[in-house]
Parts: C-alpha cells; sequence; structure tokens
C-alpha cells in the first residue's frame, strides 16, 4: 500500500484498472468491517435493526459507513450465515443462530423473543409442501403475538 499516490490511482482509473494492491487494501477493509459485524451479532442477543448494527459499529470506533453495514447484512444473510427476521411494521432485525431456535415476535412493539421448540422439521416441511405452495423454508418457526408488557400497558 505504501508504494501507491494519488497519481498512481488517478492513472490508473483513466485506464480503467484499480492497481491491484489498493484493491486488496480494499477488500481487506470490507472482510474486517464484515467480521467486526458478525463478531456483534455472534455475541447479541438483541436481534438488532441494521440502524442498531450502524450505531453500535460506530460506538465500537468503526469507520464503515451506513451503506456497508447495509450490504454486508445483506451479504451475510444471502450466504446464510446470519438471519434476516422481517417485521410486519417496521425493520428487519438481524440474528446470528449459536443454537437453533425459533422467534416469536410481538406485533406492538416489535421484540423479538426466542424460542426453543422439539418438532419435526421433516414432517412440518412436508405437510406445509403438500398444503401449501411454499417450497423453500427459513430455518425456524415464526411465531406473531402480543407480548405481556404490551397487555398490560394497553399498548394498542
Ligand atoms: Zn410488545
Ligand atoms: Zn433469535
Amino acid at each position: 500500500m505504501t508504494n501507491i499516490n494519488v497519481c498512481d490511482i488517478l492513472l490508473a482509473s483513466k485506464i480503467g484498472t484499480i492497481p491491484i494492491l489498493e484493491r486488496q487494501r480494499k477488500m481487506e477493509k470490507y472482510s474486517r468491517q464484515r467480521q467486526e459485524i458478525l463478531d456483534f451479532l455472534i455475541e447479541s442477543y438483541s436481534h438488532p435493526t441494521a440502524e442498531e448494527v450502524y450505531k453500535e459499529m460506530k460506538k465500537r470506533g468503526s469507520t464503515a459507513s451506513k451503506g456497508t453495514v447495509y450490504r454486508n447484512l445483506n451479504f451475510l444473510t444471502d450466504k446464510g450465515i446470519i438471519e434476516k427476521i422481517s417485521i410486519q411494521n417496521g425493520a428487519d432485525r438481524y440474528d446470528y443462530l449459536k443454537t437453533p431456535h425459533n422467534h416469536a415476535i410481538c406485533v406492538k412493539c416489535n421484540t423479538v423473543f426466542d424460542f426453543e421448540y422439539n418438532f419435526n422439521a421433516k414432517k412440518l416441511k412436508k405437510t406445509i409442501k403438500e398444503k401449501t405452495n411454499i417450497e423453500k423454508f427459513s430455518n425456524y418457526i415464526i411465531v406473531q403475538g402480543i407480548c405481556k408488557k404490551c397487555l398490560e400497558n394497553q399498548n394498542f
């Protein structure tokens, strides 16, 4: 990296290539930022939104832009490394499934709760395939409801 100066980059962009070292440096930066995001999700139990992941990265001194955080979350989701939990009336949430578990979502406050439940996944998938058009499945069951706190506060 030390051998590259602005002129090199300008020259390279004029002829349509980026010097290999510069490209490598960028790739290393991206994969380091991706690892930082993954590390946070591995230690987190809060099912954060992309915005919350971005804020946490900033707090930890990361220079990753919001766009980079969103791209990395999509990348990790596409690769099946993390799970994206779609929320009906709110931002998607992200989770790293350290151990297999299912999700119960409060439709009022969008809190995501984890629960373990042993079921016959093969039988369940067979039933769903028979009765619906769904062919590909997420790795967990999603149940929607209203949490105790929202019920007590009559938060709706
Ligand atoms: Zn709630
Ligand atoms: Zn979870």
